[in-house]
Parts: C-alpha cells; sequence; structure tokens
C-alpha cells in the first residue's frame, strides 16, 4: 500500500443480478466480518441500487456503475450525477473497458463525465488498462498513460479520485496479471502522476487493481507495495468470497 487513505475494495457487479440473487448477496455482506481498515464500495446496477443501498450495511458505500456527462434532461436511457446523489450513492466507475471497447465510450467523453462527477462532489474509480494486443506490442504505458492524461486533463482535482488499472486481457478472463506485472504498471502510473500531476497526488492517490481477483490471488497481490486495493468483478457477486479479498489488505 503505497498510496495514502485506506486499502480499496469495490466491487462491481455489472448487468447481474435480480432483486433475488442482489439480496442474498447483500445478506451474506452484511453477516460477514469485514476488516475495519478497508474502504469498501460496491456498485449495483442502476435499477437496483435504492434496493441496496436500504438493505445493505452502511460500513459498505454504494458507486453507480457510470453516469451522464452533465445535467440530466433529453437525455433517454441515461442517469444523471444528480440521480446519483439523491440515492445517496458516493462513486461512479468511468473508464470501465467493457464501456470503452463494447460501448465505444472515448478518452474525452470520459473525461467528461468524470470532471462533472467529481464537481458535483462524486469520487471517481478511474479505470484505465491495455488490451492483450497492446500489450503484446509493448504498448501497455503508452495506453495506461494516454487514458491517464485524458482524466488528467480533465478533472478539477485529484482528491477523490481511485485509480484502477485494468488490464482488459484479464478481466473476466481467469487470467489475472501476476503480483509484479500488475506491480509494474501500478509503479509506472504513480511516477507518471509525479511528473504530470504532482508528487503529492502521485503519493495520496490510491491504484486499484483489477481483472480476475479471487479469492486465492488477493493476497500475493495485496503485498505489491503500489497496489493499495482491488476492483473486483465476478468474484464481488460471491459473497464469503468478496469477504475474503476485502480482508486481503496487507
Ligand atoms: P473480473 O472483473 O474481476 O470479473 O475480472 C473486473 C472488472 O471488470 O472490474
Amino acid at each position: 500500500m503505497a498510496g495514502s487513505g485506506k486499502f480499496f475494495v469495490g466491487g462491481n457487479w455489472k448487468c447481474n443480478g435480480t432483486k433475488d440473487s442482489l439480496s442474498k448477496l447483500v445478506s451474506d455482506l452484511n453477516s460477514a466480518a469485514l476488516e475495519s481498515d478497508v474502504d469498501i464500495v460496491v456498485a449495483p446496477p442502476f435499477v437496483y441500487i435504492d434496493q441496496v443501498k436500504n438493505s445493505l450495511s452502511d460500513r459498505i458505500e454504494i458507486a453507480a456503475q457510470n453516469c451522464w456527462t452533465g445535467k440530466g434532461g433529453a437525455f433517454t436511457g441515461e442517469i444523471s450525477v444528480e440521480q446519483i446523489k439523491d440515492l445517496d450513492c458516493n462513486w461512479v466507475v468511468l473508464g470501465h473497458s467493457e464501456r470503452r471497447h463494447i460501448i465505444g465510450e472515448d478518452d474525452q467523453f470520459i473525461g467528461k463525465k468524470a470532471a462533472y462527477a467529481l464537481n458535483q462532489n462524486i469520487g471517481v474509480i478511474a479505470c484505465i488498462g491495455e488490451l492483450l494486443e497492446e500489450r503484446e506490442a509493448g504498448k501497455t504505458f503508452d495506453v495506461c498513460f494516454q487514458q491517464l492524461k485524458a482524466f488528467a486533463d480533465a478533472v478539477p482535482s485529484w482528491d477523490k479520485i481511485v485509480i484502477a488499472y485494468e488490464p482488459v486481457w484479464a478481466i473476466g478472463t481467469g487470467k489475472v496479471a501476476t503480483p509484479e506485472q500488475a506491480q509494474e504498471v501500478h509503479a509506472a502510473v504513480r511516477d507518471w502522476l509525479s511528473k504530470n500531476v504532482s508528487a503529492d497526488v502521485a503519493s495520496k492517490t490510491r491504484i486499484i487493481y483489477g481483472g480476475s481477483v479471487n479469492g486465492g490471488n488477493c493476497a500475493e497481490l495485496a503485498k505489491q507495495e503500489d497496489i493499495d486495493g482491488f476492483l473486483v468483478g465476478g468474484a464481488s457477486l460471491k459473497g464469503p468470497e468478496f469477504a475474503t479479498i476485502i480482508n486481503s489488505v496487507s
């Protein structure tokens, strides 16, 4: 752990769950013994945020999985930051690779959302990460730095940003980055922040890892100097396993 603040573990539930399955997941999380020294955030699908907020222990904060770029209005299918706040969400996940590569969101669009959310006092889990072919072509740092720069160019401040490094080839594939691979990129991201934003932001910002994190591999990853937490997809849908990941803080 190199960033300041607590170890940070997010559960990204993506487009999964039903009223019943999420009620079971919430009850498993409510009864789990969770380390006190960890910030925990879960991101349910929009339609279940209210249900989860009303039943989940206050120990766990809620994130939205996306938001609109500005004030609400005539934007069919979108959810505004004001609406997210109305549901007592404190965080939003932005730049996730599924939104970049499946939905087609680009750096500028994502940056705009991040700026708007931060201006409304909503924390941003800012995701970056390279595709397999980009890693194989030796472009991992270039891609991550370009995505970071788009955030840096847009955001008004860094106090409420957590960076999630999520190599796209590791997301939902069961092919986790090795602790060394993850550490190498996390250290490079911190160095980039130091050179391009400020030494203060570099030392304070939490950089979390995502991509096939599970109950078996989290402890080794958590030991790495620059890994300040996790963003967890599949394994966050299983209460006891997500609790193991939360408790892997080292
Ligand atoms: P995964 O997803 O843990 O299922 O690989 C991580 C993420 O997409 O945030």
